[in-house]
């Protein structure tokens, strides 16, 4: 600070709600601690912003938002398509990329604009250093994962073990990583794919290069989750990294848990209120992330594997397009009736922080989107891992293999549309075996544990609280 005045800090997450609610976190953060944060979005994607800030102003809270126009129609997409979820299949993917890769002039209108002094820009915007570049400006990157996803990829990139096999579904070890990991091609990220000839696959390219460059990056984890894998990126990996997290916690000290992404499908009050009713660990909650992601025929097995485990759950069923369909003709017959009392079914967008920070909530069936994992662990839950794509897998292992706090349902391939066939009799049991039995209080307990760091983490004196303090001093000196 001093003579200079507030260091200002612009942050432009990609157009996801992964992406996107971190960003909002990390900015009230960053106002915290007396930095002034603006956030670049578009239009349509406003609202997930605007109703936060406007909440947080009362609080002294400053959080500025620029809305820029996202070329939807220009990159061949529907009108009105600006979210990384109304994307269903890889020929859409690959235009909401180009959509995005014309942003660029906005991005530096903004900066000449406003002046920043630092730019953090998500991953999937690589042309952002150039950009900050050209201001004399330093680019963070924020890619949304933990460390050990982060070295898996650069690991990936660097040692190519996924070329020692001759099949997509041969194990290869991740070489020189502080734990031995096994993975198969179809588990890859999209980024860490063999790369052919196509737009998607040459920004991926321009994704890797961009890190290299790029002045550090900041990572939405905490030391004592995963030190091995903070050090490797660090010191063995080489790259200036610094951890912030878990960031929804942030929300802990301004009152504002409920309202996270969307609009809530479900009032939150009555969504707590049938928690209320509920036993201390007695609820597995189900969710797969902001992405729409499984066939009606997977819905079935899940709802059959549910019903059959005995136990009680909170499921958030998202269909994509078909949200607003009457069909339902992934519910097996009667469930819902049956169900009643004790099976919630919320269609569309939970308040996921709230019901997972429950006591009544004691499991957790998740994607392993990395937001999500930590989200899990802040609350201090067991887990139930089943992976369907971008670095899903790679947060499985840590979950599963390292931490030590999750059971795999057997999710193999990478998919944007699970057909993984994960059949009921596999949900049965790991419903049960997360929920009740010694194994399930073991890795409860351990889940615990982390809880309480992750909350120690963040406060005055903790270990993400220092590197963010270290961060914001060192913006400050590269100013002057
Ligand atoms: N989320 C939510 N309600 C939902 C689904 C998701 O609040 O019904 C939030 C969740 O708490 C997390 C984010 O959306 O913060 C999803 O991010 P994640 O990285 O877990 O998965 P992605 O959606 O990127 O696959």
């Amino acid at each position: 600070e001093g003579t200079m005045g507030q260091l200002h800090v612009l942050f432009f997450p990609f157009m996801a709600h992964g992406h996107m609610i971190p960003t909002l976190d990390m900015a009230k953060l960053f106002a915290l601690r007396g930095v002034k944060p603006t956030i670049i979005t578009t239009a349509l994607n406003a609202p997930i912003f605007t109703k936060t800030i406007d909440r947080i102003k009362n609080l002294g809270i400053e959080i500025s938002l620029i809305v820029i126009r996202f070329p939807a129609l220009e990159a061949g997409l529907p009108e009105g398509c600006e979210n990384a979820d109304q994307v269903h299949s890889e020929e859409m993917i690959s235009k909401f990329f180009k959509a995005t890769g014309m942003l660029q002039e906005q991005l530096e209108h903004v900066l000449r604009e406003t002046r920043p002094d630092c730019l953090v820009a998500d991953m999937f915007f690589p042309w952002a250093t150039d950009v900050a570049a050209k201001f004399n400006i330093p680019r963070l990157i924020f890619h949304g994962t933990s460390f050990f996803a982060l070295c898996a990829s650069e690991t990936i990139r660097l040692y190519e073990p996924q070329k020692s096999v001759s099949s997509d579904s041969e194990h290869f070890i991740l070489p020189r990583f502080p734990h031995e990991i096994k993975l198969t091609r179809m588990q890859l990220a999209g980024h860490d794919r063999e790369h052919g000839d196509t737009y998607l696959s040459k920004v991926f390219i321009q994704v890797k290069e961009s890190e290299l460059t790029s002045y550090g990056v900041i990572v939405n984890s905490f030391y004592e989750l995963e030190p091995a894998y903070a050090d490797h990126y660090r010191m063995v990996l080489g790259r200036k990294a610094w951890h912030i997290g878990p960031l929804s916690l942030c929300n802990r000290e301004v009152e504002d848990k409920g309202q996270r992404g969307k609009e809530a499908a479900i009032d939150k009050h009555d969504c707590l209120t049938w928690l209320d009713s509920k036993k201390p660990d007695s609820v597995l909650y189900v969710c797969f992330g902001s992405m729409p992601n499984f066939t009606d025929a997977q819905l079935y097995e899940i709802a059959k594997g549910l019903e059959a485990s005995g136990q009680q759950f909170i499921w958030v069923v998202r269909r994509g397009e078909k949200e607003e369909e009457e069909n339902e003709k992934w519910q097996p017959e009667g469930f819902e009736e049956r169900m009643k009392g004790k099976g919630l079914i919320i269609r569309g967008w939970a308040p996921q922080v709230l019901v997972l920070d429950h006591e009544a909530v004691g499991g957790f069936v998740t994607h392993c989107g990395w937001n999500s994992v930590l989200e899990g662990v802040s609350a201090g839950l067991p887990m139930v891992t089943w992976p369907l794509f971008a670095e899903q897998f790679y947060n499985e292992k840590l979950v599963t293999e390292i931490l030590k706090i999750g059971l795999s349902i057997g999710a193999h391939e990478w998919t944007r549309k699970a057909t993984d066939g994960i059949e009921r009799e596999a949900i049965e049991k790991a419903a049960k075996q997360i929920m009740v039995g010694e194994e399930a209080e073991e890795m409860r307990s351990r889940a615990r544990a982390f809880k309480d760091t992750a909350r120690k983490a963040v406060e005055e004196g903790g270990s993400s609280y220092t590197d963010l303090n270290t961060l914001i001093e060192e913006l400050n000196s590269y100013r002057h």
